[in-house]
């Protein structure tokens, strides 16, 4: 068995892994990559393999950087089967159907703005690209063995980090042997809020682990929870908003969750709660339809009063008219809204309405990737330029680590450690500096070996 790597080897996102085993060709998640404008030129080059030969894809979990280039593989000329737990088969729907108007927006903004001659610009792929992956999705449960291929079979283990989410563990029967390959996918956190903590994969070969956060720790939950709630007051106090850029997926949700179980303790009746995402709207039913993998707590928390989704002060905002009405508010509300890293979405409009504002709160809850305009925010930028215009930030900012859906340092550490024989480590999903950190402590640690990936390095399983 052999794995190449194509994407997420040496920055965070783009995740693509292609695998050899037993004569077939795998590829472990087609995503997408994010970050600045440079960066994201890159999603339009030729894949470096042939998508018409591969035999089979395993999709660890629905985030845009797993599964965002999937489309474009399809179009591309792949036809086999996409492997995936349930309820990332349905995330999936919402994320990449999301990403298609996008694409189709960007192309039509292009064709009619630029003057360069070029007017042409198609979208990177459509909602039909989008419809044959959906076909092609092949929905598993987690902790059952599939034989995917001739001598292949693939298990999938939670990962704790968004619903659905999956490490993978792929088994060749080779005529040398059986060897075995475990991929992190993306590890959530212990105690992540609503979903199970990470099952690991019992034993390996050789292991692919993700390094999002592997030089630093997260801070503990309660300590959190108190910044949160240290957030809210100071922004009730200076009669502001509170804007939260929050990823449709995972976060959005796990926030309403808070606020219905802290709702005492933070006072919660007292603001006007929006979630401006259409996107994270949908997802929401899809919680619904996957409460079996919630954990206690959550299926507490879900038959006990209020219900995170129907929070008596909150209000969904599907239409872009609802949520231009929340331009009028000057303080007293809270705006969860998308995207994540503040790169595209309602939540710009949100920044630009609040920025310039001493008395409103901006409180950043999630990654930011170098060349977003939330990493220059959390950066401390003095001023941001959005829609042509150089907007003073006014605005307090917070970043609050601790809700982070990737597991820290330690956790990783834990997470490779349960793995039976030490196999020999590969890192990948994270910037240098983190994966720097988080080699020295396996090694020091456990006496791991550790490699870094590298764009189109190979390795032996
Ligand atoms: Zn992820």
């Amino acid at each position: 068995m052999q794995v190449r790597f194509h994407g997420a080897a040496g920055e965070v996102t783009g995740s693509c892994h292609e695998v050899e085993a037993n004569g077939h060709r795998l590829l472990l998640d087609c995503g997408m990559i994010q970050g600045s404008d440079e960066d994201e030129r890159r999603n339009w080059d030729p894949f470096p393999f042939d998508p018409q030969e591969i035999d089979a894809v395993v999709l660890s979990h629905a985030h845009i950087d797993h599964s965002g280039r999937l489309p474009l593989l399809v179009k591309r000329g792949y036809r086999g089967p996409i492997w995936t737990q349930w309820a990332t088969a349905d995330l999936l729907k919402v994320m990449l159907e999301d990403a298609a108007s996008l694409a189709e927006m960007d192309a039509e903004r292009d064709n009619k703005y630029r003057r360069d001659g070029k007017t042409n610009h198609k979208p990177l792929f459509n909602h039909g690209d989008v419809a044959r992956v959906l076909d092609q999705v092949r929905a598993i449960d987690y902790d059952q063995p599939k034989k995917i291929l001739g001598g292949v079979t693939v298990t999938l283990r939670d990962a704790g980090h968004i619903l659905g989410s999956a490490s993978v563990e792929v088994v060749a029967d080779e005529p040398t042997g059986r060897r075995t390959l475990a991929f992190s996918g993306d590890i959530g956190p212990h105690g992540t809020p609503i979903l199970r903590d990470p099952v690991p994969v019992p034993a390996a070969d050789l292991v692919l682990l993700e390094s999002t956060y592997g030089g630093r720790e997260h801070r503990e939950r309660g300590a959190t929870l108190d910044e949160i709630k240290d957030v809210l007051d100071h922004a009730w106090a200076d009669q502001g908003n509170v804007i939260i850029p929050a990823f449709a997926v995972g976060r959005s949700q796990e926030l309403l969750y808070w606020f219905a179980r802290q709702w005492d303790e933070w006072d919660m009746s007292r603001w006007k709660i929006f979630l401006d995402s259409p996107m994270a709207m949908r997802v929401v039913d899809v919680y619904g339809r996957h409460e079996t993998l919630f954990d206690e707590d959550a299926q507490e928390v879900w038959n006990g009063r209020p219900h995170p989704f129907k929070l008596p002060n909150l209000h969904l905002t599907p239409e872009v008219s609802q949520s231009q009405e929340i331009n009028n508010i000057r303080g007293g509300a809270i705006i969860i809204a998308g995207s994540g890293m503040c790169n595209g979405g309602r939540v710009r409009h949100h920044l630009r309405q609040n920025l310039g504002r001493k008395q409103a709160h901006v409180m950043f809850v999630g990654y930011q990737a170098k060349g977003t305009l939330g990493r220059r925010l959390v950066d401390g930028a003095e001023s941001v330029r959005m829609w042509g215009e150089e907007i003073r930030v006014n605005a307090v900012r917070h970043t609050v680590g601790g809700l982070s859906a990737h597991a820290g340092q330690s956790g990783l550490v834990d997470w490779y450690g349960q793995i039976a024989g030490r196999p020999p480590v590969v890192l990948v999903h994270g910037e240098d500096d983190a994966r720097e950190a988080l080699a020295t402590a396996l090694d020091r640690k456990l006496g791991a070996t550790v490699s870094l990936a590298r764009p189109e390095m190979t390795v032996e399983v």
